[in-house]
């Protein structure tokens, strides 16, 4: 039986010309094509700096690092993502906390964040840093998040691993106007791959010097960054603690190729959702909502279950699409109920819209090459699995 994925990556001719290329050439690492590759997505989304790295999961943490995330601290997010959006946190000696999502977007509460933001603010425990994540490629709240963070003097990183090529108020995300840092993700389910990778983008030059350096040992080669003279021109010196987080030359050269294809992707994602749309209206579920600020990346196309007008379970729907064929997921399991998470005492109920999500949520296939025959597939087997 075919099995149809929820996500998958695409592969053409360009890009492994380009990979194959790398590999004939001078560099495997460290070399030209990293560096155009941060040229080119720098200046399709509009942002100062980007730095590529081995993952969006080691974004996040040289994000938080630059903006001196540490001990005592607290990072925010929302329940609703993967766990490497709050893991950040937990590795630079932060406490995490989370902030219920609203019920439409699914994304972080506007409104749960100003009371929240509105208490700590009292109880002297406001958040360094704040980590929203554009879920399923849609993009935050970002105006009225960023007067919250600007009011109480907080970092804002914006996780867009679900979002590169989507936009908001019409401006592509990562472009900073709204955040000190964005970071993309590049794994093969996301929207442009390079198998591995990440990216972090900004505006500031001394958060792009900071986390340059920490990708790379904390090492520099700039004598204008040194203590001293250099011994000689062999010297680098290491001024910080940091990590080799590195992209590859492969890698990149693999993401430049697919970035020329970025727009198409994206606008063919729009034309499933929407034939998505189309073929599920008439079913007891919940197709995604799309606030009219924000154009989607549509990495995830989410529906939601009405329990109530239906007989059989959440779970039974999922096994019976997966028995099918039909390679549903659940993005995601709210971070705070996962067993690591239970250490800081979080209950379950502490996010309670973040719960009925979970309770009710699946994600149906979604990525370019999905056909309209599969996409049909897809439709008739949920209406199997929900008995209609
Ligand atoms: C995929 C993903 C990440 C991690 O990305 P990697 O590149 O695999 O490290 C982080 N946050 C979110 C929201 C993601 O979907």
């Amino acid at each position: 039986m075919s099995y149809i994925p929820y996500g998958k990556q695409d592969i053409q001719q360009p890009d492994i010309d380009a990979v194959v290329e790398v590999l004939t050439s001078d560099f495997l690492t460290q070399g030209p094509k990293v560096p155009a590759f941060e040229s080119a997505v720098a200046q399709k989304v509009g942002a100062k700096h980007a730095l590529a790295v081995n993952s969006a999961t080691s974004a996040l943490h040289i994000a938080c690092l630059a903006l001196d995330l540490g001990e005592g601290d607290w990072l925010w997010t929302t329940p609703v993502t993967f766990v490497a959006s709050a893991n950040c946190g937990l590795y630079c000696g932060a406490k995490v906390d989370f902030v219920d999502i609203d019920p439409n977007t699914y994304n972080i509460s506007v409104d749960a964040l100003t009371n929240k933001l509105e208490k700590a603010a009292k109880e002297n425990s406001l958040p360094k840093v704040l980590v929203v994540v554009h879920l399923c490629g849609q993009p935050c709240e970002m105006q009225a998040i960023k007067a919250l963070a600007d009011k109480y003097g907080v970092k804002i990183i914006e996780d867009a691993s679900h979002a590169i090529g989507g936009k908001y108020q019409g401006d592509y995300i990562g472009n900073g106007f709204y955040s000190d840092v964005t970071v993309f993700s590049f794994h093969p389910v996301k929207i442009i791959t390079t198998a591995e990778g990440g990216m972090a983008l900004t505006n500031s030059d001394e958060l792009a010097g900071k986390m340059d350096s920490l990708r790379s040992h904390g090492i520099t080669r700039d004598p204008e960054l040194m203590t001293h003279e250099p011994d000689g021109s062999w010297y680098y010196q290491q001024v910080d603690l940091g990590f080799n987080y590195r992209m590859t030359e492969l890698q990149a050269a693999l993401g430049l190729s697919q970035l020329g294809r970025l727009d198409d992707y994206v606008a063919k994602r729009h034309t499933l959702a929407e034939r998505y749309d189309g073929l599920l209206k008439d079913l007891p579920l919940t197709c995604p909502y799309q606030h009219p600020d924000t154009y989607s990346g549509l990495h995830l196309y989410v529906i939601r279950l009405k329990l109530d007008e239906m007989s059989v379970s959440h779970k039974a729907v999922f096994d019976s699409l997966r028995a099918q064929g039909v390679g549903v997921n659940l993005h995601y399991i709210p971070v705070h109920t996962q067993p690591y998470y239970q250490q800081f005492g979080f209950e379950a109920d502490d996010f309670p819209e973040a719960m009925n999500y979970y309770r009710e949520a699946i994600s149906l296939p979604m990525y370019p090459n999905l056909t309209e025959r599969e996409q049909s597939k897809v439709v008739s087997a949920l209406k199997e699995a929900l008995s209609l």
